[in-house]
């Protein structure tokens, strides 16, 4: 029996075989702490991970040294917040951010707010663009960091972050670039960014569960944070704890295999994801496209259905594995921040739901995916119009 079709790549990815080809030995005949310096079992274990490194820092344009391996784009986000505002103190107390970030970057802000930081949260446009002027304009004496995402993990909508950094850079302020739905699906390079800080995560390109990392600009002038952990001060002192050799090996194949297969895989996506929206949009009266109709990650359309309940919808589409929003809220009843932000009504917003796309998708799933939708939505709709107006 095959299970239902998955299109929640934005969530996770399953790890590709080729990945845990090579993550495989490390666990076993290379299990040594990459720490220790007195036997060749750290050695072997060591020079994996700096193997791991450079490759990691080459796919997206950094140096070696550049890269501090964490567990994933939470930690790599709290790091880069909390770091650099807690080495700004005295200086700077101030942060500027986006209504349509991850969670992930919202509520270290928040937790930083409460630690009597002060945080401006910046609107976006119907589509999800943020305008670059208004982060010029946030911007005071008193700020000490700006966190932008570069694609939003809902709708797929691309910031501009070359612009925004250009405006960070004449204020003199650090940027922080959350770009772990982009690495891996968009080619990303730190210095075309010009980004100062930037989270990436392995589960997200077809790597292990618990492998991240965050990119540090070590020159002109280097950023300096203050780290989350104190301990053996491996990771250049930013991330103590012994390294996930396994899981830094597999991310860095990870990438290596997404940047060599990106320009046939992503045309390819781009093609299905305007397949599945035109399938539905053509067949469907009242539905919304989420997010910006060019600038947007190549696997990801977000649709709200008028008059439709989210959740029925959900469980009528028993047969794709879709989300509502992101995994991480999908338990939170309430309508996601992200479109709300878009000025979507909560109605709206509860109708909604995120196809996203990876690589065993075929043409056949996408047919199958809109004429689910197109079915349960028809019925729903003809449902609701059923029964007696509600209160
Ligand atoms: N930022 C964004 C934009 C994400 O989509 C996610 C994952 N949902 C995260 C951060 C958190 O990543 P991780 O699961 O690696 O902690």
């Amino acid at each position: 029996m095959s299970g239902p079709i998955y299109m929640d790549y934005n969530a996770t990815t399953p790890v590709d075989p080729r990945v845990v080809e090579v993550m495989l030995p490390c666990m076993t005949a290379h299990f040594g702490n990459a720490a220790s310096r007195t036997h060749p079992f750290g050695w072997a274990a060591a020079k994996l991970a700096e193997r791991a490194r450079e490759s990691l820092a080459a796919g997206i344009g950094a140096r070696p040294e550049e890269i501090i391996f964490t567990s994933g784009a939470t930690e790599s986000n709290n790091l880069a917040i909390k770091g650099a505002l807690w080495v700004a103190e005295g200086r700077g107390d101030h942060i500027v951010t986006c209504a349509t970030e991850h969670k992930a970057v919202l509520d270290p802000c928040q937790a930083l707010a409460r630690g009597g930081a002060s945080v401006t949260v910046l609107p976006v446009d119907p589509s999800g663009r943020l305008d670059p002027a208004r982060v010029a304009a946030a911007l005071t004496p008193r700020s000490a960091l700006v966190s932008i995402m570069l694609a939003n993990n809902e709708t797929g909508t691309l910031q501009p972050i070359a612009e925004i950094a250009a405006a960070c850079r004449e204020h003199r302020v650090l940027l922080h670039c959350d770009a772990t739905q982009a690495v891996g699906k968009m080619l990303v390079d730190v210095t075309a960014l010009g980004v100062d800080l930037l989270s990436f995560s392995a589960h997200k390109l077809y790597g292990p569960k618990g492998a991240g990392a965050l990119f540090v600009r070590r020159r002109k002038p280097p950023v300096r944070l203050v780290p989350l952990l104190d301990g053996g001060g491996h990771e250049q002192g930013l991330r103590s704890g012994t390294l996930n050799v396994p899981g830094v090996v597999g991310f860095a194949r990870a990438l290596e295999l997404c940047l060599s297969e990106l320009p046939q895989e992503g045309a390819r996506l781009t093609a299905l994801r305007d397949r599945l929206q035109g399938a539905i949009c053509s067949r469907l009266a009242a539905v919304t496209v989420n997010g910006h109709p060019g600038e947007r990650l190549p696997n990801t359309v977000n649709l709200s259905f008028a008059g439709v309940d989210g959740a029925a919808l959900l469980v009528g589409l028993a047969e794709v594995a879709v989300a509502s929003g992101s995994a991480c809220t999908s338990a939170d009843p309430r309508p996601s921040h992200v479109l709300l932000a878009l000025g979507r009504s909560k109605e709206l917003a509860n109708a909604s739901i995120r196809f996203s796309l990876g690589r065993a998708n075929t043409p056949e799933e996408v047919e199958i995916v809109a004429d689910a939708v197109v079915r349960e939505v028809t019925r729903l709709r003809q449902q609701a119009r059923g029964k007696p107006p509600r209160e």
